[in-house]
């Protein structure tokens, strides 16, 4: 299906369901693709930034976050089927991260707040692989992390560093090979 076009970044039609096959697939393909959850502000943020434009248009998903997004889509020719957000992406994959036994990497938020999150859908979802580290590293502790991300080799890597922050670091870290999902607060609203 054709994306919707909002202000030139090109979003998805899909439902919630379809999404989530989608990102399930590349999974087992083990066929790395970023998700990009695109809310108003990263649209908006886009119109000052070609780059981050360019980098949001190469992404394999990229969902609509928000319900100016769908609404946007709709009046202008191109209805999207419901909106898609992070953390409802999340948890629509957390049971089959459980059933299929995957390693999830969370990525962000304050000190302690990615652990509390993992720990808490870990208690509802049994059965997945996780580790966890906030998002507040300096450029020297960045190589360790990334260290870290490698040896772990995560089914699912979600990145909440925020909106389009966590958007260019996915982008610069291609070669963790991995399905990444730009989460931002998520772990937040998981962990609280
Ligand atoms: N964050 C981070 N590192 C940073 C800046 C922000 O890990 O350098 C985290 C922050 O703690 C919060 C999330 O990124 O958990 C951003 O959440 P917010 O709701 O502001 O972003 P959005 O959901 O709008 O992208």
């Amino acid at each position: 299906t054709m994306r919707a076009d909002i202000l030139g970044v090109k979003v998805d039609r899909e439902s919630m369901a379809e999404t989530v096959l989608k990102i399930r697939k590349a999974v087992e393909e083990q066929r790395p693709i970023q998700v990009v959850t695109a809310n108003p502000e990263l649209i908006y943020a886009t119109g000052r930034d070609v780059r981050l434009k360019q980098l949001i248009n190469s992404a394999e998903v990229v969902t609509p976050d928000g319900v100016g997004v769908v609404w946007a889509a709709k009046r202008l020719g191109h209805p999207v089927a419901e909106r898609v957000t992070g953390i409802d992406l999340i948890e629509a994959l957390f049971p089959i991260a459980a059933e299929q036994a995957w390693g999830v990497f969370f990525l962000g938020s304050q000190p302690g707040v990615a652990e509390k999150a993992a720990e808490k859908v870990a208690e509802k979802h049994p059965g997945f692989r996780w580790q966890a580290a906030h998002g507040y590293f300096s450029r020297e502790e960045e190589p360790a992390l990334l260290e870290q991300i490698r040896e772990f080799k995560p089914d699912l890597l979600l990145i909440g560093l925020g909106a389009p922050r966590q958007e260019f670091w996915m982008f610069s870290h291609l070669d963790l090979n991995t399905v990444s999902i730009g989460v931002g607060g998520s772990f937040d609203a998981l962990a609280g």
